[in-house]
């Protein structure tokens, strides 16, 4: 949890001038609070924990076990999440999926035996989605401005 706020500070902190890791966490459990992630969380770790159990019919479980550099449903499962706050969203989980910042490089990690083929990039999906919530609500709104218009005609 704190190591997802971390990933949401350092996305952000750059943007909001004093932004606090108490508000990246409050805003990761915002993002845990909708259903859209509870369910893409639910169904990815399943597979996980399935793939990890031997539990899949192949060829998917050789696919979850091995991450396959060309499987690209664990990316579209964590983009139900970032989705949510659109497209701000979509450019940090991006960048994430490249960085692999902090617990994301951690779950990534092939050489521990366990199975994060989904949960990385789950992970990435809640930190981006949170980042972007974050920078949605201190984001300045561009109002039109009806007297600064020109004169018709
Ligand atoms: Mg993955």
């Amino acid at each position: 949890m704190d190591e997802i706020a971390e990933i949401v500070h350092r996305l952000q902190s750059e943007y909001i001038p004093g932004l606090t890791l108490d508000q990246c966490r409050e805003s990761v459990l915002a993002v845990l609070d909708k259903r859209e992630a509870q369910h893409a969380l639910l169904t990815g770790i399943a597979l996980d924990v399935l793939a990890e159990k031997d539990l899949l019919p192949d060829p998917l479980a050789a696919i979850v076990k091995s991450d396959a550099p060309l499987y690209g449903v664990d990316e579209i499962l964590a983009l139900a999440i970032t989705n949510v706050y659109g497209s701000v969203g979509l450019t940090s989980f991006g960048y994430l999926d490249k960085c692999k910042c902090g617990v994301i490089g951690k779950l990534n990690d092939h050489s521990t035996g366990r199975v994060n083929t989904f949960l990385d990039d789950l992970v990435a999906g809640v930190a981006a989605a949170a980042a972007a919530r974050l920078a949605h609500q201190h984001g300045r709104s561009f109002v039109v401005d009806r007297d600064a218009r020109p004169a018709e005609g």
